[in-house]
This record gives structure tokens, C-alpha cells and sequence, in this order.
């Protein structure tokens, strides 16, 4: 994977432009120093990493604003960040460019129960916004893994999904608003409190825009009030055949968990080892299913689940019985990275989405892939959204492991779109999958993708090198095609 080559000249003109932004955001606010640029060298996707040219930590909207606005005059490229969670490496630095970091954004601004909406700032975490309005009994839906420290900013600029979304929805389902900062320094709000707006659906264009179209300032949020009661039910199989197919089953009888999650036979072993949850471990497969909603419903749902689970070849079941015991199901299922991160001195995350029907036959050829490139693989998935996490475990200090766990992770994406798939569930095309980006698309679906981008910032200066594989000048995108000397549609007035 290649960056942009760096721009010689705002290298050479580093202090100058550390100065202006001084101007602007004054205090420690701005970061050259070497040691202090350390800890903003890489995201989640840790195999990548290169020194930012200068970090700013603003704390108000207008310092935001004006950041933007010298940057777009002055062509200096700048790359948002709120957590630097992403798996993608959607955060990943630019040696010539400013890295913004929104973590000082930190308030809740507004809890309106009447609304059921929040109000709050971009480098809230997920979880503190639940936690914000536990005790009143409601909850944000979405639910990353890593909660505890990803960003409402970088979830919004992900589309970050969870457990719960299968049944409650991605970030683009329960978000209401935003503020908005364009890289020309202009503040924009969209959406509000209500649940539509007239015009385009523009708040739907900028959920999942990588960081590439403006920089959010602020989000309202649905909340949602919490499920009267909560169960889970962990499900062994013999095969992930069978977990697959019970998968259907539950979803073909009209059952919407609250979550569906699947995990393989080392994911499974790996979790318990980490978490003792008391999970099955010769299963070759494990569902946990969370049924959530009003007691009688649940109790009546635990029924059918388990019938379903028992017709679909079911080795084990087991019920929580307590608020507890679902935490534990859950808690293995959560720790699922750091349990491989303990087996692996590295591994690789890889983020597709195929139809649910499929996945017995892309784990089959993944454990083929296993096979031919020599490194291990577990799978976790969000079954009911048919979203797979294969994590590929390798060492990065033998050398020529990190290109093969690539090209493995690159085979399995092609395989998710050669059956019916998509590159991407939730963690964003980033680097990551930018150079995958024509398995899907033509050059012609990413040239339209491009315009967009071109409406939102035509000199490109916002997270470049990210999401497409080669960005195009937006001249040469809106480039007219002359025939027999004759613009098309001569009477349409031109700007
Ligand atoms: C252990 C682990 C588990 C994970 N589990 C999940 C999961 O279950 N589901 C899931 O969806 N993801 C998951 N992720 C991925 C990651 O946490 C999400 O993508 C998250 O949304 C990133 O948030 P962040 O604040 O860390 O953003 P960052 O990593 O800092 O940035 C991510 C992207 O958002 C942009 N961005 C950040 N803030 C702003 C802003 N204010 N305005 C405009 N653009 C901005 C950045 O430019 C970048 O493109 C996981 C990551 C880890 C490490």
C-alpha cells in the first residue's frame, strides 16, 4: 500500500504553517515535537505508520473553522481524528498533513428525553453516551466493540455498527443531525431534532464519508429506551454449516434479535481461554443470540429460538439466567480481538459482508486460503448481518508475514464480492481496501463518487490517499466532452 508522495513544499514551510496555526489555536494546542507526534503515528491498522506534519487539538468550533480555512488557503492537506480506533487506517497520518484531532470536543451539550435525542460533541465516546443517560432508562443503540474508546465523531465518519445493530440499526440509523465544518471554514448544520429534512438526504451522504467530505463538530443522536428485560442463549454446533443455516432459520421464522453473533472453532477457544465464559469448546461453531424486549416476549422468543436451534442440529444450549450470566455470554464475544491478540503476536482484521446464505461456503474457502498462504485465521461475525471479522493471525517480524496476511486478507474481500458481497460492513474502505475499491465499482461508479467529493472539497485536501485509488483532479472529472467542435446543450449557461 502507497501514500501520496509528500509535498516538498509544505515540508519545507513545517514551522511557518506551525506558527499561523498557533495563531489560531493558542497553548499547547499545536504539536511538532517529535516525541509528542508519537502517539498519533497510526490507528488500528498498526502495520501503518508515518509521523504527522503537525497535530492540532482545537476546542472550539471557530478554531475548527479557521484551521479549515487556512489549510484549503494555503493547499495544506489535513486528516481528522477522533479516537484513532480505525481498522482501516482511516486516521493514518499524512507526513504532509495536519493531523486534527477532535478529542478535546468532549461534552454531552443537550439530553432531551421529550425528543429522545442527545446532543453532544465529536469526541464523546459510544459508551459514555449510554452511560450519560443510564439511569433515566434509555441507551444509544450502536454498539462497536470498542466502545469504551471510539469517538461519536469517527463512528458517524465510519458508519460504525455493533451488536445491536442488526435489529436497532448502523450509526446512519440513529443519527438525527450534525454540524459540520466544509474545508472552506463554513459551518453548516444538518438534520436537527426532527426525523426528516426536506432536500437531499445529505446527513445519509456524509454517515460513512471517511473523514473526506468535512469535519463534524457536532451530532444528535437518537436514544432509545432501554428493553424492559434481555436475555441471551449460547448455541453450539458441530459445524459452522449447521450455525449457518440455523442463522436463516431464526431469521426466515421473523425473529429480529437483539443480537446474532457467530465465532468459529478458534475464536471460541481463544475467548474462553481470555474471558471463561463458559463457552462449548469442541463446538465448531457458537451463536450467541440476545432476545430483548418485553419479559413475556422474550420468555416466548427463548422458546422459539431454541426450537428453531434444536431443528437445525444444536450440540449444546444454554439460557442466561441472570443479568450476569448474559454479560459473561457477551463478555468473550467482546474480548474476541485481544483473546487472539493473545494467541498471535499480530493479526489482521478483516471487515466484508456477504449474503447470510454464503457464509458456509466462503469459511469453507477461507480455511483453504488458510491452507495456501500458511497462517492461521478465527472468525467472529455478526451472523445476522452477515458481516465477517476473519481475524489473520501472523508475526511481524518474520519477514514477508504482513504481505501475506494482505494478500490473504485481500482474497477473502474478493470473495465476499465474487458472492454477491460488499468490501466493507462497518470499519470503512480507509487504506485498508482503498487498492479493492475496482473489485466493486467501475471507473465510472468511482468517477461519480468523485464529484461528490469535488462538490465538498474541490482541491481535494481532506484525508487524500484514502477511500479511492487514485483521486482524480476535479477539472478532469468535470471535463466536458466537445463533438465536432459542439458543447453539448450550447443554450445551458455555463459558470
Ligand atoms: C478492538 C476494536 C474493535 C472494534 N470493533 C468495531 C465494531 O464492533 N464495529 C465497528 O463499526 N467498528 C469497530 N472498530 C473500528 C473503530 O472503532 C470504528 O471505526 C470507530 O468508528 C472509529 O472511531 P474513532 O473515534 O476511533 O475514529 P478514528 O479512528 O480517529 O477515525 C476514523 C475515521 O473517521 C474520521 N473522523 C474521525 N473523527 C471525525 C470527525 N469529527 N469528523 C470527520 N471525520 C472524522 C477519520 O478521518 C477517519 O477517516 C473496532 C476497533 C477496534 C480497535
Amino acid at each position: 500500500m502507497r501514500m501520496p508522495e509528500p509535498d516538498r513544499e509544505t515540508l519545507a514551510n513545517r514551522q511557518t504553517i506551525a506558527a499561523e496555526l498557533r495563531r489560531i489555536v493558542p497553548g499547547d494546542g499545536v504539536i511538532v515535537d517529535e516525541d509528542a507526534l508519537r502517539p498519533f503515528e497510526t490507528d488500528g491498522l498498526t502495520a501503518y505508520r508515518t509521523l504527522p506534519l503537525i497535530v492540532v487539538l482545537p476546542e472550539t468550533v471557530e478554531q475548527v473553522a479557521a484551521v479549515l480555512k487556512y489549510c484549503h488557503q494555503n493547499s495544506v492537506k489535513v486528516v481528522p481524528r477522533g479516537a484513532g480506533t480505525s481498522l482501516s487506517g482511516g486516521a493514518l497520518p499524512l507526513a504532509d498533513g495536519v493531523l486534527l484531532s477532535l478529542t478535546k470536543f468532549k461534552q454531552i451539550l443537550e439530553l432531551d428525553y421529550e425528543n429522545r435525542c442527545a446532543r453532544v460533541q465529536p469526541g464523546v465516546t459510544n459508551l459514555a453516551i449510554s452511560q450519560a443517560v443510564d439511569a433515566d432508562g434509555y441507551y444509544y443503540a450502536p454498539d462497536p466493540s470498542s466502545q469504551i474508546a471510539c469517538t461519536i465523531g469517527g463512528n458517524v465518519a465510519e458508519n460504525a455498527g455493533g451488536v445491536h445493530c442488526l435489529k436497532y440499526g448502523l450509526t446512519t440509523n440513529n443519527l438525527l443531525g450534525l454540524e459540520l465544518v466544509t474545508i472552506e471554514g463554513e459551518i453548516i448544520r444538518i438534520g436537527g431534532k426532527h426525523l426528516d429534512s426536506g432536500g437531499y438526504d445529505l446527513l445519509g451522504l456524509l454517515t460513512g464519508s471517511e473523514g473526506m467530505l468535512g469535519v463534524v463538530t457536532e451530532v444528535t443522536v437518537r436514544l432509545l429506551p432501554k428493553p424492559e428485560c434481555a436475555r441471551a442463549l449460547l448455541v453450539g454446533f458441530n459445524s459452522s454449516e449447521a450455525g449457518g443455516d440455523c442463522v436463516a432459520a431464526i431469521i426466515a421464522a421473523g425473529i429480529i434479535p437483539g443480537g446474532m453473533e457467530m465465532m468459529d472453532h478458534p475464536a471460541i477457544n481463544a475467548a474462553e481461554d481470555f474471558v471463561n465464559a463458559g463457552y462449548p469448546r469442541d463446538a465448531q461453531a457458537l451463536l450467541i443470540i440476545e432476545l430483548d424486549g418485553p419479559e413475556a416476549e422474550v420468555d416466548y422468543l427463548i422458546e422459539e429460538v431454541s426450537r428453531i436451534a434444536r431443528e437445525n442440529g444444536a450440540s449444546s444450549i444454554r439460557i442466561s439466567e441472570s443479568e450476569q450470566e448474559r454479560l459473561t455470554f457477551w463478555a468473550g464475544r467482546k474480548a474476541a480481538f485481544p483473546a487472539v491478540g493473545r494467541i498471535s503476536p499480530d493479526y489482521y482484521c478483516m471487515d466484508g459482508t456477504i449474503p447470510r446464505a454464503k457464509l458456509p461456503l466462503v469459511l469453507s474457502r477461507m480455511r483453504e486460503m488458510s491452507d495456501k498462504y500458511g497462517l492461521r485465521v478465527a472468525n467472529v461475525f455478526h451472523a445476522g448481518d452477515g458481516n465477517l471479522h476473519p481475524l489473520i493471525m501472523y508475526d511481524a517480524n518474520v519477514p514477508g508475514e504482513l504481505d501475506r496476511a494482505e494478500d490473504f486478507g485481500n482474497d477473502i474481500l474478493k470473495l465476499c464480492v465474487e458472492v454477491g458481497g460488499v468490501l466493507t460492513g462497518e470499519h470503512g474502505v480507509g487504506v485498508e481496501k482503498r487498492d479493492l475499491m475496482g473489485e466493486m465499482f467501475t471507473d465510472e461508479d468511482m468517477a461519480q463518487q468523485q464529484r461528490v467529493k469535488c462538490a465538498f472539497d474541490p482541491k481535494a485536501l481532506l484525508n487524500p490517499g484514502k477511500v479511492f485509488p487514485t483521486l482524480h483532479r476535479c477539472a478532469e472529472l468535470g471535463r466536458m466532452h466537445i463533438r465536432q467542435g459542439q458543447i453539448p446543450f450550447p443554450d445551458i449557461p455555463r459558470f
